[in-house]
């Protein structure tokens, strides 16, 4: 018998038993046929989640975080200066690297639960009349605090200054998830993984990069040799890699594009959108507050739960793993001890989501928080009700 609960941690996600196998693969040789019949289709899918005609797709063995690697060592030079804001642990750790590489950062602090502040980016690129940032590094979705960013409104401020800077966005906890447009919003660099809206184990790093982009790698000066997009791409011309690929989670991720083309990208955002909407109704029947400050900021893929003042949160963490053995997310950085998190990404239904609730609730109620049992479940059982839910993750 399985004792196995579901994770409502913000990745890695739940995975569905199809990608599981599809992961399982016996030893293949990653030079022959074989292989490319697995990765041009996976190359291909991957684009089309990007919403991307002109981007050229490029997947590691590593994680989302060494997608922030090769976006900045392929493009930029010692010194280069770059302009990010950091409202979260995730935007902080890639502004982290950025300077342990020797990168000048321009850092726009905000409050964590607040969302990238367009105006400072649009009036600090307009002031650059010298084009000394050479690019703007954004996080369309911190997962630390839940708060979705505005990734156009940002180009927007680099049109509006005429600014030729690289624009960098990591969606590691967005794409596949949330509504991502690489090529209307101009993007040059787009950094994902695939154990969050993938529904993968970890161990892939996946970018997409722009002409733009790809044409400042030849001159880029910083140091990098597994991450070096050039081999990659000479490699891909050959269907092959410049080193050994996983070649199992490979096969996965040509499933999981499938899935998600086949669902129809806009009803998995839906999706997303009606379980997050149950999962915010609970906490506010529950009497608390998201981190994220408005409504506009809302993450579908994560929400992050203040606590009241004096109580840590973390407490509801470990007894949900002691007790009922479910992983919810811990606070990290500034807000360590005052947020929990439920992640809502992923393989999940409105069915899968209640339990979570409820497990949540129970915590709360077992940690003598005033609330009342059943209470947040009810307001969530709502909304699933009266909204149109197409089980499409049933079907396969
Ligand atoms: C998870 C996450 C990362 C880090 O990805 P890893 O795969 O753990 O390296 C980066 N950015 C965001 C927004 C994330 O959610």
């Amino acid at each position: 018998m399985s004792m196995q609960n579901p994770v409502f941690i913000p990745g890695p996600t739940n995975m569905p038993e199809v990608l599981r196998r599809a992961c399982d693969l016996p030893t293949m040789d990653h030079r022959s046929t074989a292989f490319a019949e697995i990765l041009h289709p996976v190359l291909a899918g991957v684009k089309q989640i990007l919403k991307s005609s002109e981007a050229e797709v490029f997947i590691f063995p590593a994680t989302g975080t060494a997608g922030w690697e090769a976006a900045i060592t392929n493009t930029l030079s010692p010194g280069d200066k770059v302009l990010a804001a950091r409202n979260g642990m995730f935007s902080h750790k890639w502004i982290d690297m950025c300077q342990r590489h020797g990168l000048e950062v321009q850092v726009i602090d905000v409050a964590w639960g607040d969302g990238l502040p367009v105006d400072t980016f649009a009036h600090i690129l307009a002031d650059d009349t010298q084009h000394q940032i050479k690019a703007v590094l954004a996080t369309h979705n911190e997962t630390a605090t839940g708060v979705v960013s505005d990734i156009s409104g940002v180009r927007q401020a680099l049109d509006a200054a005429n600014h030729p800077a690289l624009f960098f966005v990591d969606g590691v906890s967005s794409i596949g998830s949330m509504p991502f447009e690489f090529d209307s919003w101009g993007v040059d660099i787009a950094v994902t993984g695939s154990q969050k809206g993938f529904m993968l184990p970890a161990g892939l790093a996946i970018i997409g990069v722009s002409p733009k982009a790809m044409a400042a790698i030849p001159t880029a000066g910083l140091a990098r040799t597994f991450l070096d997009i050039r081999d990659m791409a000479a490699g891909y011309d050959a269907s092959a890699y410049p080193y050994t690929p996983s070649v199992g989670l490979l096969n996965g991720l040509k499933l999981s594009c499938d899935m998600l083309l086949d669902e129809g990208l806009p009803q998995v955002f839906a999706r997303h959108t009606r379980i997050a909407d149950g999962v915010r109704a609970a906490v506010e029947a529950w009497g608390l507050q998201l981190c994220a400050t408005s409504p506009d900021l809302y993450s579908n893929t994560v929400s992050a739960i203040r606590t009241p003042d004096g109580f840590d949160a973390s407490r509801i963490v470990s007894h949900a793993s002691e007790r009922y053995g479910v992983a919810f997310g811990a606070g990290l950085g500034d807000v360590a001890g005052k947020v929990f998190r439920i992640g809502h990404l992923g393989m999940l239904t409105d069915v899968v989501a209640l339990s979570g609730i409820a497990t949540a609730e129970m915590c709360m109620v077992d940690l003598g928080l005033d609330i009342s049992l059943g209470s947040g479940v009810a307001a969530a059982q709502d909304i699933y009700r009266t909204s149109a839910a197409p089980m499409a993750l049933a079907a396969e």
